[in-house]
């Protein structure tokens, strides 16, 4: 375990955006846990577990503990029917699991590949890309729970996976990811349904290892570089709204795209709507909409995390006045100062 005091958090958030916290606190191994929570500097403060932080956005100071999460572990178990199962630790980084996996002949994880951050934040809020989302690929987890330190293992059901979503987005600082149990498919069979990866692939047969190099040129065709320049990916979710709302979105705009679900609902694209409200390459100072892709807000430099998030509010306040559509943030917001303002959902 090694413990920084008064520590900055610039190069543990993609966005790059200035921020200090009490105490950051790596974890390296399993035991450092009950030493961790058995240390008195630490009992009394909040705590914020951070993996890659590619998916937070520190809009001030963390007044707390960020336990960063460096578990290693990688560990094939004993089949499981037609699955293959794979036990990896919460530290790792997602992307190398892919590949590491794909790169040995096993499908299921490449249409997941260069996604940004640490196994242990993947079922926190059910990754998804292409089509797959973690869920599909998950078999079990292990967690700690940080209000007693006891262990628990979580089934899929248990995890109550949603779009974006799971109880440990609900429950947040309570349950600390120690490994992630993923399934794998013995007899594979490729996703390529997402529109452009059939024709990356060119025509050659398709394997894990080639879907995935599909997948990461799309990616990085399409998104910002995280190293270049600073964000977080998506940073709103697609809104999800009624059928009946659809309809009369619909009526005034037809060319709305939406996504039925199985239960009726549907998902409206959020980058279609911000778009539309004519935001795609907004800039307030070093706070921007970046230009090749509405949905992604970036760093262009010197932004701070409340710079921002003062563009976030205005994009969102500006779908709202146009389509009557709360959009909602899909980072963690830290400190997490507002979480009223924005935590409705796109429901009218
Ligand atoms: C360029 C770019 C592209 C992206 N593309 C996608 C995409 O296609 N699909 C997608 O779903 N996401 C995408 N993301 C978002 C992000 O990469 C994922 O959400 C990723 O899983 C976050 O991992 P992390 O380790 O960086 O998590 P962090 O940002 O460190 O943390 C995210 C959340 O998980 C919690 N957490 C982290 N580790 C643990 C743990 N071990 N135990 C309990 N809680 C934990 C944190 O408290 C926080 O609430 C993208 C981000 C970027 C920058």
């Amino acid at each position: 375990m090694r413990v920084r005091a008064h520590a900055a958090l610039d190069a543990f958030n993609t966005f790059h955006v200035p921020a200090q916290c009490r105490y950051l606190v790596t974890l390296e191994q399993p035991d450092d846990v009950p030493v961790f929570l058995d240390d008195a500097r630490f009992a009394n403060l909040p705590r914020l577990i951070l993996g890659g932080g590619s998916n937070v956005l520190f809009v001030a100071d963390y007044p707390g503990v960020v336990m960063h999460i460096a578990l290693p572990g990688w560990k094939w178990l004993d089949d499981l029917g037609d699955d293959r199962l794979l036990r990896v630790g919460a530290g790792e980084g997602w992307h190398a699991v892919v590949r590491r996996s794909v790169e040995s002949g096993h499908g299921g994880l490449e249409n997941l590949s260069l996604i940004p951050g640490r196994v242990g934040a993947a079922p926190v809020q059910n990754i998804g890309a292409y089509g797959v989302e973690l869920k599909d690929r998950f078999e079990s987890l292990q967690a700690i729970d940080l209000n007693d330190g006891a262990e628990r293992m979580f089934s899929r059901d248990d995890c109550q996976f949603a779009y974006r979503h799971s109880r440990f987005k609900a429950e947040p600082g309570r349950w600390l990811i120690a490994s992630v149990v993923l399934r794998l498919p013995k007899r594979w069979e490729p996703r390529l349904d997402y529109p452009g990866v059939e024709a990356v692939l060119a025509g050659k047969a398709a394997t894990p290892a080639r879907v995935s190099d599909a997948i990461v040129a799309i990616r990085r065709e399409k998104l910002p570089d995280p190293a270049d320049i600073g964000n977080a990916g998506s940073f709103f979710k697609n809104p999800i709204v009624s059928a009946k709302r659809h309809d009369e979105l619909k009526a005034c705009c037809p060319d709305m795209p939406g996504f039925i679900l199985a239960d009726g609902r549907v998902k409206l694209s959020a980058a279609w709507l911000i778009e539309r409200c004519g935001l795609r390459g907004l800039r307030d100072g070093d706070a921007g909409v970046y230009p090749g892709h509405a949905l992604v807000l970036v760093n262009h430099g010197r932004a701070s995390g409340a710079d921002l998030w003062r563009l976030a509010t205005r994009v969102r306040a500006t779908v709202a006045e146009r389509f009557e559509v709360l959009l909602e943030p899909e980072p963690l917001i830290v400190p997490n100062a507002m979480p009223s303002q924005m935590s409705s959902h796109g429901h009218r």
